[in-house]
C-alpha cells in the first residue's frame, strides 16, 4: 500500500531545568546552544508541546496532526487504543501513550515519585500515571542511581527520615554503568544522581511529586516547591530496592529484551551487517546509543548515530539499519 508516511525525524525539544549540564550537546549532538541544558524531548504529543517533523515532505508537522491525519498508517493497532487503560483521566485519551526524551543530570534529580493510572484518575489529574524506564548512556566515577526503599524501611521510619531532610538516606542506590536499563513502576521512589546521561522511556505524563530537593534553590533564588502529601499518598511503600533489569535474550535474533511492561516494550539491538527493522505492523521507536547507520527511505540523507532518535510509522515495510564502520547499538521501544 502506498503511503506518505517514511522514517521520521522529530526537532528535540530542550528544557533548562536547574540540574541540568552540557553533555546532550558534547555527547549526543543536540543543538542546545552554550548554556547548559537538563532535557531533549524526542517524541511528545502533549496538548502544549508538539513534535514537529525534522525533514522530508512532512517537514514542520506536528506529531498530533500525524496521529489525526494517518491514525492507524502510523500507529498501528495503538491508534484503536490510544492510552487504553479503562482508569486513564478522560483528558488524556487520544494522545500518543509514550514520552521518549534524554536527561542530563549534572546535579542530583530531586526524589521524587509518579502516581498509577489509577491514583492519577482519583486525583483528577490531566495526565495517566507514570511508570518509566532509563538507560544509562554515561555515568561519571561514583554516580548514583536511587531506586526504591531500602529493605525493612516503612512509612513511619520514613517520616522520621523525612522531616529532618534525610530521606534520601533510606533509598536504595547503586553506581550504575553505561548500558544498565532500570526500571521505575510508578510509585517507585526515585532520583537520578549527578553525573548521569540517560535515555528516558515513560507513559505520556508530565505528573512528578517532589518529596526532596536536596535543599537547593531554582533559578529565581527560592526553593522548588515540594508536593510531600501528595508523594506520601502514591508512594508505594512495599517498593523494595531496584536493581538494573537482567537483559532476557531472544531466540534467533541480535537483541535482547530490557522491559516488557503493560505500557512498553524495549528491546536493545546490537549488529555489524544491515538489518530490517519493523514491518510488522506496529510502530517502532529507534533510540541510537552507538555507532552509526544509514536508514533506506530518511529523507534527511544524514546517518543516525548516538542521541538519533526515529519513529518507524506502523505501515512501512521492513526499513533496512545499514551500520557504516562497526557496529550499531540501538533501543527498540514499542507496544508489547
Ligand atoms: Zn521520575
Amino acid at each position: 500500500m502506498h503511503s506518505a508516511l517514511y522514517p521520521l525525524r522529530f526537532q528535540p525539544i530542550f528544557q533548562r531545568y536547574v540540574w541540568g549540564g552540557h553533555r546532550l550537546r558534547t555527547l549526543l549532538g543536540k543543538p542546545t546552544g552554550p548554556q547548559p541544558c537538563a532535557e531533549s524531548w524526542e517524541i511528545c504529543d502533549r496538548p502544549n508541546l508538539q513534535s514537529l517533523v525534522a525533514a522530508g515532505p512532512l517537514a514542520g508537522r506536528s506529531f498530533h496532526e500525524l496521529i489525526q491525519q494517518y491514525g492507524a498508517q502510523l500507529l498501528g493497532p495503538a491508534a484503536d487504543a490510544l492510552l487504553p487503560l479503562p482508569t486513564i483521566a478522560p483528558q488524556a485519551k487520544g494522545r500518543f501513550p509514550l514520552l521518549v526524551k534524554f536527561l542530563d543530570a549534572a546535579q542530583t534529580i530531586s526524589v521524587q515519585v509518579h502516581p498509577t493510572d489509577t491514583q492519577a484518575a482519583q486525583l483528577a489529574l490531566p495526565d495517566p500515571g507514570k511508570t518509566e524506564a532509563w538507560i544509562v548512556l554515561a555515568a561519571e566515577p561514583g554516580s548514583l542511581i536511587y531506586a526504591g526503599l531500602q529493605p525493612g524501611v516503612n512509612r513511619q521510619r520514613f517520616l522520621q527520615a523525612l522531616q529532618k531532610g534525610a530521606c534520601a538516606e533510606l533509598l536504595h542506590r547503586f553506581e550504575p554503568k553505561p548500558g544498565d536499563c532500570v526500571f521505575l513502576p510508578a510509585g517507585t521512589v526515585h532520583a537520578l544522581g549527578a553525573g548521569l546521561l540517560v535515555a528516558e522511556i515513560q507513559q505520556n505524563s508530565d505528573t512528578t511529586f517532589r518529596l526532596y530537593d536536596w535543599d537547593r534553590l531554582g533559578p529565581d533564588g527560592k526553593p522548588r516547591p515540594l508536593h510531600v502529601e501528595q508523594a506520601l499518598a502514591v508512594l508505594d511503600f512495599d517498593q523494595g530496592p531496584v536493581h538494573p533489569q537482567t537483559p532476557q535474550p531472544l531466540a534467533g535474533k541480535e537483541a535482547v529484551q530490557l522491559v516488557h511492561c503493560p505500557y512498553f516494550a524495549i528491546l536493545q539491538w546490537r549488529f555489524d551487517r544491515s538489518q530490517p527493522m519493523g514491518g510488522d505492523g506496529r510502530f517502532h521507536i529507534l533510540i541510537f546509543l552507538q555507532g552509526q547507520a544509514a536508514v533506506e527511505g530518511d529523507p534527511s540523507g544524514l546517518p543516525v548515530g548516538p542521541g538519533s532518535c526515529l519513529f518507524l510509522p506502523a505501515c512501512l515495510a521492513p526499513v533496512p539499519i545499514i551500520p557504516q564502520d562497526g557496529p550499531i547499538t540501538f533501543l527498540d521501544v514499542f507496544l508489547g
